[in-house]
């Protein structure tokens, strides 16, 4: 690459900030660990608040009607000294705080998945006549889904005056609270001490995790089985607890004092220490390895068993569980990987003399610890991509890992994923319909139906072309290490980039998508027949892309309680587009993979009636703003599929299905699937998730939903 000494873009803009929360500072243990550089990402137009390309912090106190003064990063004494220091009592930090921890989770993502993340859409629901043609999903019901880009995510550090932080999907933003703390024992912390959420890297790392995953799938937030939104949770804990791996001081220093042994208590495996001390308790507020016993205020590690998962249903205690199935397959790894180092420095028996470690072997336990710390967060992510768009189990993300992990990385000389497999099989974490718990079986099975193949080319050139467009705006801008993939892909001294403005590459994506979802007519460019419309065209009515998908692409969408949607003058069954990605991921050897990621969405109405013992299942024509019973519902299919951009051809179809797959043999006589059918009816019937609902999402669908709370009050 072109370089020029005078002007090159620093790579990071260093500010210092907690690793943990300000109460490691006040004790004399922890305090010189507490206090690291975030190195975070160079944004060049970075204006006071800080508001850069993917955030925005506004620091409005409502309680106290005051805006503080906005923090400058780029005022040059604030620089020189890696911006502003640790301080509980100045609100220039704590701004400084949010975008740093904020930016660094965005970064992991960006990383594991290959691409820009994008937040959430803003869904507006409009009359169709008046609505503009561009943005829409069609329907017959009179009203329209109207979409509007959102650039950045705001977060409010001082939002209201209680314990607790939110993701707020409608307003998209963050917003954290502020208390006085009601330790349960004078000497844990002092009491009354003002605690602020946004100064926790854990709550600012889980509350920036629910905004991206709810930019990935907004679906998520529907509560359509139990483990709907506890998968929510505990996925914004994972990436808060590995994260904590990446700070090299803490994890030298934790490896120290626990001799190597991760497993018992240390700070890694714990979440929001501050928080869960101020609001009473006995120590962290999660903890993904062990508790403190409030008897005898020792601590005890958590044993696994299949009990929980059949029983706990309120979404943090219930996500615990999958946190502590991921921990504990990090644990395992770990402790492969470290084996022969022991072996080493205890010549052969593995038992540790008494005394403190030798530093060179904490630092290289430290740089294992690290290392798998990174792959586990990397696979975690990554699975994302594996997931159907709705109604996600623990056990269909057991299988994402699998897959997305066998995906990018063949030779599983670690075991990887047997660890994984095993600590989920402890919890009596299961998947539905496989036949043994093998690597095999959980890997989703490439798809093999070869009938559709040369439909699906003609489909991936065009998938192709997109994604040419999308890189094309994407190495506009040089931020990030995602993008950096496109740079090495390339011959780096052929581009030149000086002069190009960084601004609205994430914009341009989304406008991209966008058009090829819809299609459009461009002046100056080749027309674009949009993928909705080619679908309608290539697969209405083929029965191997219905059995597939999982979705109504027949001819008896009516009877299957499907709305219909005109395209070019003809009738057909409506679905929506939910999302269309390119991902462009190295492997660790150096292999690269360009895959586009395509998801669909379709419901249909249903309606169970009861009699005695007599259950039946009736389909009816929904109509957009229906008011669901608990007879009366959408039954929502979903499927993601992945295509291969080199061999063009549809590698996996991941379903969520509205229909009965067995049920298909040729054109009409597709039907509903009672079995989901029935189970979702059967949750929704169930009293205890009911009064969560009705505290929560009272209108169960995601549009009313409003917040992700780091702690549920009951
Ligand atoms: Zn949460």
């Amino acid at each position: 690459m072109k370089q020029n000494l005078n002007n090159t873009k620093p790579p990071f803009r260093k500010l210092r900030g907690y690793a943990f929360d300000p109460s490691l500072s006040n004790r004399i243990d922890t305090a010189f660990i507490n206090d690291i550089v975030y190195k975070v990402i160079w944004e060049d137009d970075l204006k006071d608040g800080p508001i850069g390309d993917y955030i925005e912090v506004i620091d409005y106190d409502p309680t106290i009607g005051k805006f503080f003064k906005p923090v400058n990063l780029n005022d040059s004494y604030i620089l020189a000294q890696d911006g502003l220091s640790p301080s509980e009592s100045n609100p220039q930090f704590h701004q400084q705080m949010v975008y740093a921890v904020a930016m660094t989770t965005i970064k992991n993502f960006e990383k594991a998945l290959g691409r820009p993340i994008l937040w959430n859409q803003r869904k507006i629901l409009v009359k169709s006549k008046t609505s503009k043609k561009k943005k829409e999903q069609s329907s017959e019901s009179g009203y329209k889904y109207s979409t509007e880009y959102v650039q950045r995510l705001r977060i409010y550090p001082h939002a209201f005056r209680d314990a607790n932080a939110y993701y707020s999907p409608q307003k998209k933003s963050l917003l954290f609270g502020y208390f006085s703390s009601r330790p349960a024992d004078p000497t844990i912390q002092m009491p009354d001490t003002l605690i602020f959420t946004c100064l926790s890297h854990d709550i600012i790392a889980h509350e920036t995790t629910h905004a991206i995953l709810d930019g990935i799938y907004d679906r998520y937030s529907d509560d359509t089985n139990p483990d709907m939104l506890a998968f929510h949770e505990a996925f914004a804990d994972i990436v808060a607890l590995f994260q904590h791996f990446t700070f090299p001081e803490v994890l030298k220093h934790q490896i120290a004092k626990t001799k190597g042994d991760l497993s018992s208590q240390n700070l890694l495996g714990e979440l929001a220490q501050e928080f869960g001390s101020a609001i009473g308790g006995y120590g962290a507020l999660r903890s993904a390895i062990g508790y403190i016993d409030p008897v005898t205020k020792q601590w005890r590690p958590k044993i696994p068993n299949g009990d929980e998962y059949q029983t706990i249903t309120e979404p943090h205690h219930r996500g615990a569980i999958l946190v502590s199935a991921v921990f504990e397959a990090f644990l395992s790894i770990y402790s492969n990987r470290i084996a022969d180092l022991l072996r080493i420095a205890t010549s052969g028996s593995g038992i540790l003399p008494e005394g403190e470690l030798h530093p060179d072997l904490v630092n290289r336990l430290a740089s294992e610890a690290s290392k798998v710390a990174g792959h586990v967060l990397q696979m975690c992510i990554r699975a994302i991509d594996f997931c159907p768009p709705v109604d996600i189990t623990f056990g269909d993300y057991l299988r994402a890992i699998i897959t997305a992990d066998a995906e990018l990385i063949s030779d599983d000389s670690r075991n990887y994923r047997l660890a994984f497999i095993d600590s989920f099989r402890k919890r009596g974490i299961y998947p539905e319909g496989i036949k043994s718990l093998s690597v095999e079986s959980l890997c989703y099975p490439e798809n093999n139906e070869r009938n559709l193949d040369s439909t699906f080319s003609i489909l991936t050139k065009f998938l192709r072309q997109f994604s040419g467009e999308i890189i094309y705006a994407d190495s506009q801008d040089y931020i990030g290490d995602a993008r950096k993939v496109y740079q090495d892909s390339t011959d780096n001294s052929s581009i030149d980039i000086s002069g190009v403005s960084n601004q609205n590459t994430r914009e341009n994506i989304f406008n991209i998508t966008r058009d090829y979802i819809i299609g459009r007519y461009r002046t100056g460019k080749s027309d674009i027949n949009g993928l909705h419309r080619r679908i309608y065209q290539k697969f209405e009515g083929a029965p191997e892309f219905q059995k597939l998908t999982g979705l109504a692409f027949g001819r008896n969408w009516e009877d299957l309680g499907v709305t219909s949607s005109i395209i070019d003058g003809s009738r057909g069954p409506s679905f929506w587009i939910h999302s269309l990605k390119l991902s462009s991921r190295v492997g660790p050897t150096g292999s690269k993979s360009n895959q586009i990621i395509l998801s669909l969405i379709q419901e249909a109405g249903i309606e169970v009636k009861t009699s005695g013992s007599e259950t039946m299942i009736n389909t009816f024509i929904p109509k957009i703003g229906l008011n669901e019973t608990k007879n009366k519902f959408n039954l929502v299919g979903g499927v993601t599929m992945i295509f291969d951009l080199d061999t063009l051809k549809l590698k996996y179809a991941i379903s969520k299905p509205l229909i009965d797959i067995q049920s298909i043999k040729n054109y009409e006589d597709a039907k509903i699937n009672e079995k989901r059918a029935l189970q979702i009816f059967q949750y929704y019937n169930n009293s205890q998730v009911s009064s969560f609902q009705a505290h929560f999402c009272p209108g169960r669908h995601n549009s009313t939903f409003e917040t992700f709370s780091f702690l549920h009050h009951h």
